[in-house]
């Protein structure tokens, strides 16, 4: 870390134009990394940074990705899950949920609904179902590939062993997402019943990068027992981990779960973070999540302008799209439905950014 006195950047967005920047963004725009002391001061002063933050963030994203939005098609295809996680609403022991799956051929036709509509990631998103065994998989990701080869293909089904996670990689599957949800040993003891391990969804996110796939990890905002402390963890292990992408959104309640009277995490927490998150990381793929979506019907709009880079419209089926709830009313009929891509794109626009028709790879911008 440079120790030199630094000339104040000329960054004309301190909200009161007598106030000078913030010494932390600073640093942290001109690329040296920050402690978790200096994290957890720029949390505590989020309402007064949070202006200064998204500008530095844009400005560091369009550095690299230009104005440039990319699109992932998502594909639910399961609500089964083996699972208890305190806070999700597709978790087992939730009774009052109607469960389905879709067929292979079902996903892959999925795929090529989403291919006419500009798509050219998709990921396949579920709860941990035993039904899609690594043969199942494998065989729905080789065949998407056959038919759309200049396609990226995402799988984030949770956690599962080193051998599966190789042959999935090896039938074409190009990246994973699997948030780390708290850096917190004992936050993670918490919001996960105790035959799920904080260990063993550490060890599935050195795995997945080992095996050379894009790594995307992330947490929720606001999910019960979260202190300022832990979200400062949070910066400084997402700085070490440098996943390819991070997605993080607001905890959002489920009347069906444990956690139903919790209050939600806020849409202006997510911001700041994200605007850090995008500091820390400049080449990250940054997503502006449905959760962010849901709790702020402008939160795609607001995520862009915080930093974020990457929207994943709803491609699942209609008739089943309402039965992936993992929180209470999440949006999946409206603009976010891949179908309403016309509209997004307007949406978008209106940011001063643009959304692409690109697989949008982190190798053709990582350093
Ligand atoms: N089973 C896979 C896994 O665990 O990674 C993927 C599906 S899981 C439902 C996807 C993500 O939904 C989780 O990583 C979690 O962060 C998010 N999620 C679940 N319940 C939520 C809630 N109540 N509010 C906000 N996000 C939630």
């Amino acid at each position: 870390m440079s120790e030199e006195p630094q000339k104040p950047l000329d960054t004309g967005m301190a909200p009161n134009p007598e106030m000078a920047p913030d010494p932390r963004l600073e640093r942290l725009y001109r690329g040296e990394k920050l402690q978790r002391e200096d994290y957890l001061e720029l949390i505590r002063s989020r309402d007064d940074l949070r202006k200064e933050a998204s500008i530095l963030a844009c400005r560091v994203r369009d550095r690299i990705y230009g104005r440039q939005v990319f699109v992932r098609g998502l594909i639910e295809f399961t609500n089964h899950c083996r699972n208890n996680c305190h806070y999700c609403g597709i978790r087992a022991d939730n009774k009052k949920l109607s469960r389905y799956r879709l067929a292979p051929a079902e996903i892959e036709d999925c795929t090529d609904a989403g291919y006419k509509l500009g798509f050219r990631t998709f990921v396949l998103q579920g709860g941990e179902d035993p039904y899609y065994t690594d043969e199942v998989l494998s065989g729905i990701v080789r065949e998407i590939k056959r038919r759309h080869p200049d396609c990226a293909v995402t799988l984030s089904v949770g956690e599962r062993s080193v051998e599966s996670y190789r042959k999935l990689r090896e039938a074409g599957t190009d990246r994973y997402l699997l948030r780390h949800e708290t850096v917190n040993k004992r936050h993670y003891e918490k919001l996960h019943p105790k035959a799920m391990s904080y260990d063993n969804r550490m060890r599935c996110l050195k795995e997945l990068k080992e095996l050379g796939y894009q790594v995307g990890a992330g947490f929720m905002v606001g999910s019960p027992g979260q202190t300022d402390d832990d979200l400062a963890d949070e910066l400084v292990f997402l700085g070490e981990l440098s996943p390819e992408m991070v997605g993080i959104g607001p905890f959002i309640p489920h009347k069906d779960t444990p956690y139903r009277d919790e209050p939600a995490g806020s849409a202006e927490l997510t911001l700041f973070l994200l605007s850090l998150i995008r500091l820390t990381l400049p080449t990250a793929l940054i997503p502006a999540t449905t959760a962010l979506g849901t709790i702020d019907p402008l939160g795609r709009e607001k995520g862009i302008e915080a930093g974020a880079n990457v929207l994943m419209p709803n491609l699942s089926p209609a008739e089943v799209r309402g039965k992936y709830m993992l929180y209470d009313n999440k949006i999946c009929t409206g603009d976010e439905a891949a179908q309403a891509i016309s509209r997004l794109k307007e949406r978008v626009r209106k940011t001063g950014c643009e959304i692409v028709e690109s697989r949008g790879d982190h190798k053709d911008w990582g350093e």
